[in-house]
């Protein structure tokens, strides 16, 4: 199964996507999660990315690319993957299309998990995630305690793109150039819509019964 989760930055991505791929059994590729990686190691496209990230700006596209190119030649053939943050312009999403035409591939759903903006604006700056297990978590409602992980009691940090200006930078670039992806997959039938307002639990009820 070859599966797209789009949405807006705090929409639910993450959290979804390590739902779908335990349960599916297929690979969860976050290019957010392999950019912060490349960061923490100082690599030379780390060093390129960083500048662009802090300020929430996306990463240029051939980077990008070359980075999801680089995956699926490697792991050409497993049980599928789930995209969790890629393709995030039009640009990416044809290279993509073009990448998988070229390995005989398709991809099968495109899930858009769709959340109100001052929702989403509320829920990137009470995120953090657990330094030791990288669970995504919400301090809401525990703003002046010392919250640790509810998964594995380790210590949570915010990111460094959750702090205000910067939310509003990514959302800003969200509208203008990740939302039209929602068209161009429902043009091709792919799109399935799905209302990520509510539980954590109940948005995975939703997606599954789409899959
Ligand atoms: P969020 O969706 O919450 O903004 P991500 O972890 O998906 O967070 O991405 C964090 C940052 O990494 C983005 O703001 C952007 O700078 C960069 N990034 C991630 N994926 C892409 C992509 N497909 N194209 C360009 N930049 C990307
Ligand atoms: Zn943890």
């Amino acid at each position: 199964m070859r599966l797209i989760l789009l949405g807006a930055p705090g929409a639910g991505k993450g959290t979804q996507a390590k739902n779908i791929t335990s349960k599916y059994d297929i690979a969860h590729i976050s290019t957010g999660d392999i950019l912060r990686d490349e960061v923490k190691n100082n690599t030379e496209l780390g060093i390129k990315a960083n500048q662009y990230m802090k300020e929430g700006k996306l990463v240029p596209d051939e980077l990008v690319i070359e980075m999801i190119r680089r995956i699926l030649v490697k792991d050409g053939s497993g049980t599928g993957f789930l995209m969790d943050g890629f393709p995030r312009t039009l640009v990416q999403a044809k290279k993509f299309d073009e990448m998988l035409a070229n390995l005989g591939q398709t991809i099968d759903k495109v899930i858009n998990i769709s959340v109100e903006p001052a929702r989403l604006i509320k829920r990137l700056t009470s995120r953090r995630v657990c330094s030791s297990c990288n669970n995504i978590c919400s301090i809401e409602g525990n703003e002046d305690s010392t919250m640790q992980c509810p998964l594995c009691g380790g210590q949570l940090y915010k990111r460094k793109d959750d702090n205000e200006e910067v939310i509003e930078q990514r959302l800003k670039v969200y509208e203008q150039q990740t939302k039209p992806l929602i068209d161009y997959y429902s043009k091709k039938g792919l799109l399935f819509e799905v209302d990520g307002t509510d539980t954590e639990a109940e948005v995975k009820e939703r997606i599954f019964s789409i899959l």
